[in-house]
């Protein structure tokens, strides 16, 4: 038995979406001659037109004197000087900002951002204090639990659910009369578009959960993975928001780049600084040639352009794709609820009062040859009791048209007799 550090423990649990992920994958190997249908996906499709222009930005490189300089070469910590230029250029212009070069930092994926930010902000200070990471609405990014050293510091706060019965379709909001930011605030953290339910939080909802973070000086890191300018997977209007005490965290995972790990923090220079710290620390600094390829992506407005031309509409499609199978199959009267589909790359869909668990309704899927992902994975952090965590899946959006409505045929088969009890 190899003795582990308390931390060496707590990071090799399979924690969250993880441990599904690695069943859903013996389930694969070991039923090869099975036809699946795989809805759980989180790798983005691979689009041509995305893959061409990273083909190009990498043929230019190549061929560019500044070949040896990028990959041959450390760089500093804070990322690639040309990329950190051409986001700044990018949303000064764009939103009408001031941002200097000092307010970007350039992280190997967001997921390490997360890890820094969750870490510098939240967990024990010197005087004791346990300082929380604050995710003021739950469900949220599987991703966000497991992050934290101090995992007691991670507290997620229960949504009010808007619900169109009717027409099966619901909405999470944060609940104001329930979420505390104060004294033990460390920092807030929301993903918008979020993944796993699609939600979008309006601006006021955001301006709400910035005022009351502000009041305390703790950073609010708006998880942008899926936002405007790139890769624009919002179906609904929504504009980045900024401010003193928020950092505006991208990544270009969705934008056809997961493999090069690129994440980009952009706010308050003191916020910026502790992160780049914890990064010299942690890496020294993120690949060059990812960020060399992703600063002539945004420089020339091809990465924005292509996000709104043909990212968004690939994955809205399929929203309506899937919305269109579960009108035709699902019986009418059973309470199950679609999120409304903002963005993102993900259906989520909750099921009330269902006779058996997320878990269980997983199981049954994978008998008629779907595999989607239980829903319970997705609370990090909420400590409470709430039948709703077992209530919901998660549904990827990256199949074909006819294996997503396929999928909905069986689902609504399943789900019907689940609910019948049989
Ligand atoms: N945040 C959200 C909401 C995500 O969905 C993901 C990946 O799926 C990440 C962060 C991490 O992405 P990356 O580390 O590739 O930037």
């Amino acid at each position: 038995n190899l003795a582990l550090s308390q931390i060496g423990n707590q990071m090799s649990n399979l924690t969250g979406v993880r441990a599904i992920m690695k069943d859903i994958q013996e389930t694969l190997a070991a039923r090869k001659g099975e036809e699946f249908i795989n809805l759980s996906a989180g790798n983005p499709v691979i689009l041509p037109e995305i893959e061409q222009m990273w083909r190009d930005y990498t043929q230019e490189l190549l061929d560019s004197k500044d070949y040896g300089e990028v990959v041959c070469r450390y760089g500093s910590s804070q990322g690639y000087q040309p990329l950190i230029d051409a986001i700044v250029t990018d949303f000064n212009r764009r939103y009408g900002l001031n941002f200097t070069s000092r307010n970007v930092l350039i992280t190997p994926g967001s997921q390490s951002l997360y890890f820094y930010a969750m870490n510098a902000f939240g967990g024990t200070t010197a005087a004791g204090q346990m300082k929380q990471v604050v995710l003021p609405l739950s469900p949220d990014y599987t991703g966000y639990g497991g992050m934290a050293i101090a995992p007691d510091s991670v507290l997620a706060y229960k949504p009010t659910l808007d619900t169109d019965a009717a027409n099966h379709s619901f909405k999470y909001r944060p609940d104001f009369s329930q979420l505390q930011i104060g004294e033990n605030t460390g920092c807030v953290l929301f993903s918008r578009p979020c993944n796993p339910t699609g939600n979008v939080l309006t601006d006021e909802e955001v301006q709400k959960i910035v005022a009351l973070a502000a009041n305390y000086d703790a950073p609010v890191l708006i998880d942008s993975a899926y936002a405007p300018p790139f890769p624009s997977l919002n179906f609904t209007e929504m504009t980045p928001i900024f401010g003193d005490n928020i950092l505006h965290c991208m990544s270009l995972s969705k934008a056809g780049l997961p493999g090069e790990r690129i994440g980009i923090a952009l706010g308050s220079e003191k916020f910026i600084g502790t992160l780049e710290s914890f990064q010299t620390n942690m890496c020294l600094h993120s690949s060059r040639y990812g960020q060399a390829i992703a600063a002539k992506a945004i420089d020339s407005g091809r990465l924005a352009d292509l996000a709104t031309s043909v990212i968004r509409p690939y994955y809205q499609h399929k929203f309506t794709v899937l919305e269109s199978g579960l009108a035709k199959f699902m019986p009418q009267d059973l309470p199950w609820f679609l999120h409304r589909g903002e963005g993102a790359i993900f259906a989520w869909m909750w099921f009330q009062d269902l006779p058996m668990t997320d878990r269980d309704l997983y199981q049954a899927l994978k008998q008629v040859g779907v595999i989607v992902v239980p829903g319970n994975s997705f609370f990090p952090g909420l400590r409470e009791d709430w039948a709703h965590k077992q209530q919901c899946i998660r549904i990827s959006l990256t199949a074909s048209d006819a294996d997503i409505t396929t999928a909905m045929e069986r689902l609504a088969n399943v789900v019907t007799q689940v609910y019948q009890g049989k």
